[in-house]
């Protein structure tokens, strides 16, 4: 069965919207996009007075190389906050259909579910020792039983840090071949440093990645971000996308981010905030006040305190700003934390009382263990 039975009815003869690049002509003298003829005077813009190419192939084959799919297999949009608007647009009739989440997650799942009118049904991540785990069979009978065309995974969860093993991913696809596409945000995987869904997706076609240059390649900024899916997929979703996704400037700056030196440098960098990671995390078990640090794959830590009011404002007269979580259900008492700097790292510690100078010459830990307090 094609992964097109599963687009929306209504749109399975949409052919999207024609722009001025869609017919493909030859020419030198360019009048069909009303476009200015001179470039503007402004310091910077005189690259810029066309239109964009919707999805440049310089950009496309970088990222599927990057990303290791084929380049009909990718589309580039503005982050992968969009991509998770696609793909509820085009699978879920608006009003009407179901997606299925795993809180606590990333929240533009549901803001996008939201406006789109896509009832949205919630199989919570398990809470246990060992940090936040799918229960996959759960998922697969609600995801049936409700009929969901979209279930959203994130590995690295956010903002449980936890990695969703691929065999799990791959056997949850496999069940809902035919009824439902599998999402798999893997926007931290580069710091969990360890195989992406991407790789299933020769096996099972109702499976889509997003990817995201905003954190590890230090460009959220230019809001660039993709789905990884089946190519006839990739197809249609382009369909539904804005004409012109992709501001030039963010492309060359992407292009410029994906060379092989600057590459190289964010390896580095991923090498360094997983190391800066791991000894926030073995130094913050060490604390007083903390109930509980989850073992995090991400670039983030997740923290649940005896005060956590009383530690948010001490980071906060410290000049610290992180996340509250207070409101997520079951993460009542917790924060979440960047990874900063190793100064940045030694000021959360200060802040929250520890000895900076001590906490770093404690030897990293390897594989530092979830401790549970309370
Ligand atoms: C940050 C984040 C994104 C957003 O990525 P963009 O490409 O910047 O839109 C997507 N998913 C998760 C889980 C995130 O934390």
């Amino acid at each position: 069965m094609s992964i097109l039975s599963l687009l929306r009815e209504d749109l399975r003869d949409f052919g999207g919207y024609r722009s001025a690049r869609s017919d493909e002509c030859e020419g030198s003298i360019w009048l069909n996009a009303n476009e200015s003829p001179q470039p503007g005077t402004a310091e910077g813009t005189q690259g810029l007075r066309r239109y964009p190419d919707p999805q440049p192939p310089g950009l496309r084959s970088a990222l599927a190389r990057l990303y290791g799919c084929r380049d009909d297999q990718l589309l580039a949009g503005r982050g992968s906050d969009e991509a998770i608007d696609l793909l509820l647009r085009a699978l879920c009739p608006p009003g009407a259909g179901c997606a299925v989440i795993t809180t606590p997650t990333f929240g533009m799942y549901a803001v996008c579910a939201r406006l789109h009118g896509t009832r949205l049904v919630d199989v919570p991540l398990v809470d246990g020792p060992g940090g936040h785990a799918c229960d996959f069979d759960t998922v697969a009978a609600v995801a049936q039983r409700e009929q969901a065309r979209l279930v959203f995974l994130c590995s690295p969860g956010n903002p449980g840090g936890n990695l969703l093993p691929l065999p799990a991913i791959a056997a949850l696809a496999q069940r809902l071949r035919g009824t439902g596409v599998v999402v798999v945000d893997e926007a931290y995987i580069e710091f969990a440093q360890s195989d992406s869904a991407v790789a299933l997706l020769d096996a099972h076609h109702n499976i889509a990645v997003l990817r995201t240059l905003s954190k590890a390649h230090a460009l959220a900024g230019a809001r660039i971000g993709c789905v990884v899916a089946d190519a006839m997929l990739i197809a249609a979703l382009r369909r539904c996308q804005a004409p012109y996704p992709l501001p030039q400037p963010c492309v060359e700056m992407a292009l410029a981010a994906l060379e092989s030196s600057a590459r190289a440098a964010t390896r580095e960098r991923v090498e360094r905030a997983v190391e800066e990671r791991d000894r926030l995390q073995a130094a913050f078990t060490a604390l007083t006040g903390i109930r509980r640090v989850y073992r995090s794959r991400a670039n983030f830590l997740l923290v649940r305190f005896e005060q956590a009011q009383d530690a948010y404002e001490r980071l906060l007269a410290a000049g610290i700003v992180v996340r509250d979580m207070r409101s997520v259900p079951g993460l009542g008492d917790a924060l979440r934390i960047s990874i900063g700097t190793p100064d940045q790292n030694d000021a959360v510690l200060a802040a929250l009382g520890a000895s900076a100078g001590l906490a770093r010459v404690a030897p990293p830990q390897a594989d530092p263990r979830d401790r549970v307090l309370a």
